[in-house]
């Protein structure tokens, strides 16, 4: 972005009385804990602040945009992020869960665990298995994140979202929103506010939540790392960490990053770790796979920042499905964007 573009758009932020943050590091803002600078942030903590954050970034549509949340599944590159991110803060007067007959209606920035836990505490079953996503509910949603046989998308019935392109608030039904393994059909410039998700009435059978957290620590490592990092190849053919495993990859390592002991689909980061190193072993990860399997691994980790040739080596070629680009731009026309 040239420095004319930051300038009018700084200058247009203080007018409107929004707080800026200019080049804000934001390794501390994702569970890798490495990456560069972000050359603006804005953290949102009210609707309020989103209306006003909304309405400025739909002012400078060409400066590009990313939503972070808990950044449990984010990469940042080492070099930064030329654009803004508009942080999810998880505000004490943004707390917000209800039930609404059999549904939930949760706050796009509440974290997961406590999304299973509140749902709980009001007699509600089906969400138990959100403890173990150490994510938000807005990047739930983006993600159709899921586990112990379950997904978002079972449950979501609509999620209010707002574009950073064209300003406007709309509800948009789950059915519109293309919900596929570890993905959607929303852009980078759509917010989730909240999600309503569908329940039943917790009886004495409903899954226990402890034994989800169980199950989780004794299967998956702790420290630094951003869950699995590879898309599930398709049906049939066997799980990304199965072929990670297949190939005698796991503790494999560059620089501070290391393919997990524990799960062979987790990179974990230690200190001194850089966004270079964690690319540096999935793309060897990539490369020994494809040549022993043919199958070719793409990026569940959600990267920001990176240049062209890495983006590429990792998206998911499903992307541009002819069907998949038809959802995106169903969604887009919902929010009142023009193409
Ligand atoms: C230890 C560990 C275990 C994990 N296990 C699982 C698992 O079992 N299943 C699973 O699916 N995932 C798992 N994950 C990954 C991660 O927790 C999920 O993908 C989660 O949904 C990401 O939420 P987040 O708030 O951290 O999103 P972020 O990492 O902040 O962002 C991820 C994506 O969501 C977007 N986003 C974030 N918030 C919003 C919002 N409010 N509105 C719109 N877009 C938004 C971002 O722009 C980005 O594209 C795991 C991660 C870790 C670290």
């Amino acid at each position: 972005m040239s420095e004319e573009k930051w300038t009018a758009f700084f200058r247009h932020a203080e007018s409107l009385g929004v707080r800026v943050e200019r080049n804000r590091p934001m390794a501390n803002n994702t569970t890798y804990g490495v990456g560069g600078v972000a050359a603006c942030a804005l953290a949102v903590t009210s609707r309020h602040e989103l209306q006003e954050v909304a309405g400025l970034l739909a002012a400078h549509p060409q400066i590009p945009v990313a939503v972070v949340g808990r950044g449990s599944n984010l990469l940042v590159a080492d070099e930064g992020f030329d654009g803004v991110v508009v942080l999810m803060s998880y505000a004490a007067n943004e707390h917000a869960i209800e039930a609404v007959g059999d549904d939930i209606v949760a706050a796009g920035a509440m974290p997961m665990p406590i999304l299973a836990r509140r749902s709980i505490a009001l007699g509600r079953a089906g969400l138990e298995w959100c403890v173990g996503i150490p994510g938000s509910v807005g990047g739930a949603v983006r993600m159709n994140a899921g586990g112990h046989g379950a997904e978002i998308v079972d449950a979501l019935v609509s999620a209010e979202i707002v574009s950073m392109k064209s300003g406007r608030w709309a509800t948009i039904a789950a059915s519109d929103m293309g919900l596929h393994f570890r993905g959607s059909a929303l852009s980078p410039h759509h917010v989730v506010i909240s999600a309503c998700l569908n329940t039943t009435v917790r009886t004495d059978e409903s899954v226990d939540i402890d034994e989800v957290v169980t199950w989780r620590r004794q299967h998956q490592p702790g420290g630094r790392n951003a869950g699995s990092v590879f898309v599930n190849p398709a049906q049939g053919e066997g799980s990304a960490g199965a072929l990670i495993d297949s190939c005698g990859l796991r503790e494999f390592a560059i620089g501070g990053a290391r393919v997990s002991e524990k799960h062979a689909n987790f990179i974990q980061a230690s200190d001194g770790a850089t966004a270079a190193d964690i690319v540096a072993v999935m793309s060897h990860v990539q490369s020994v796979v494809e040549q022993q399997t043919g199958i070719r691994l793409r990026s569940e980790v959600c990267m920001l920042g990176f240049n062209d040739e890495v983006m590429q080596a990792f998206a998911d070629p499903r992307h541009s499905d002819g069907d998949r680009i038809a959802q995106a731009q169903r969604v887009c026309e919902l929010m009142g964007e023009t193409q």
